[in-house]
């Protein structure tokens, strides 16, 4: 299959989630003498940035410089956009051979695996058929004809992915293919923010692609604040604008968003997600943007892309049977915006953002 060059996929632009870290500028520092050490740079096709918070500015610098390096050595791993890394051969050999594998893939697609089965098969890292067919529709802007989608649908099923005790991957037929790209950032995340758990360092917050994770305090006494966008504003076409319509402010947590807003297929002047329900073969239709907060990134990433699926009723249920894991869901219209949230989410510090 080609290969599109990585940096077609920057897309800080199209990030569902705009990550701003209010400075709250008005606000007093309490203890000055924790240093701010931050990083921004390009990772897994798209923005990603390291905050930490330590007393030793050359030791919160180190510990950066190891997320960073993290970050970088799992992308090379799990990335299905270069040839060479461990998932790219998974799919090129499973089928016919069981393919070892890190125990860091493996763990991967261990988690991926578990979602599907709690989500029953709204999430599932199989999809890349699918995924082709809806890019290959774009291209030709023309609907895929629906034997096509049985067709591609026919080679997809978590089910069929197996993994073995002694750390290889195999398929259980042909045509199978794996993408974890719902999954791999917040995964990644939750390994970056690992590297940062080290003596001295009292906070710390990790972004790829607009899923989060932190630990601590932005500063002391002061949570760290995340936007969320407006899925409806204009400005979404913007693909500069940073201008969030809610803040939310965690401490110790993680929180991912899925869209059909920034990140969409156009087909005869209508707009497809790239979210494909897994169970029909067809792009989501049901909510332009969701949130999930949750244990950890892994699982909010993941959750976050199987509540898309599973739109408002089903996905908050699915949220509910997860003790520590909330969601917004913003459906409705640009006049009429509707939020659906689960039971907790009020525990939460969250309020509209009014415009400077
Ligand atoms: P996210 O932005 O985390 O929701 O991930 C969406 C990406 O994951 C898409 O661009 C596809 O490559 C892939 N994907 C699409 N639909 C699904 C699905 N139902 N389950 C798992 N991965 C999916
Ligand atoms: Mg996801």
């Amino acid at each position: 299959m080609k290969k599109r060059h990585p940096l077609i996929y920057i897309l800080p632009l199209f990030i569902t989630l705009i990550v701003i870290l209010f400075t709250l500028k008005n606000q007093p520092v309490k203890d000055a003498r924790l240093a701010l050490s931050t990083l921004r740079f390009a990772a897994l096709g798209t923005c990603a940035q390291i905050q930490v918070r330590c007393q030793n500015p050359t030791a919160g610098q180190q510990a950066v410089t190891a997320a960073r390096d993290k970050i970088a050595e799992l992308e090379t791993l799990l990335s299905t956009y270069r040839d060479d890394s461990e998932l790219s051969r998974v799919n090129r050999e499973a089928a016919a051979t069981p393919v070892p594998v890190s125990p860091v893939t493996i763990h991967l697609i261990e988690q991926a695996l578990a979602y599907s089965e709690r989500t029953r098969g709204a999430f599932d890292i199989t999809v890349p058929p699918l995924v082709e067919i809806w890019k290959t529709a774009a291209r030709n802007d023309r609907l895929p004809d629906p034997c096509s989608i049985a067709a591609a649908l026919s080679r997809t099923g978590f089910q069929a992915v197996k993994l073995q005790p002694e750390g290889t991957v195999s398929f259980a037929r042909s045509g199978i293919q794996l993408n974890v790209n719902a999954i791999a950032k917040g995964y990644i995340v939750d390994a970056a923010l690992e590297e940062l758990r080290r003596p001295g360092i009292q906070a710390a917050l990790v972004e790829i692609g607009g899923e989060i994770g932190c630990f601590g305090e932005n500063k002391p006494g002061i949570p760290w604040t995340i936007g969320i966008q407006d899925p409806f504003s204009p400005d979404n076409n913007d693909q500069t604008s940073q201008q969030p319509l809610w803040s939310l402010e965690l401490k110790d947590c993680a929180i991912a968003t899925s869209g059909n807003y920034r990140r969409y297929l156009t087909i005869d002047g209508k707009k497809y997600s790239h979210i494909i329900d897994p169970r029909t073969g067809y792009p989501v239709k049901n909510a332009p943007s969701v949130t999930v907060i949750a244990a950890n990134t892994t699982e909010a990433d993941a959750l976050a892309t199987a509540v898309s699926v599973l739109g408002v009723a089903a996905g908050i249920a699915l949220i509910e049977s997860f003790p520590q894991a909330e969601v917004l869901l913003v459906t409705g219209s640009a006049n009429h915006p509707e939020l659906h949230t689960s039971s907790g989410w009020h525990n939460y510090r969250f309020q509209e953002v009014k415009p400077q």
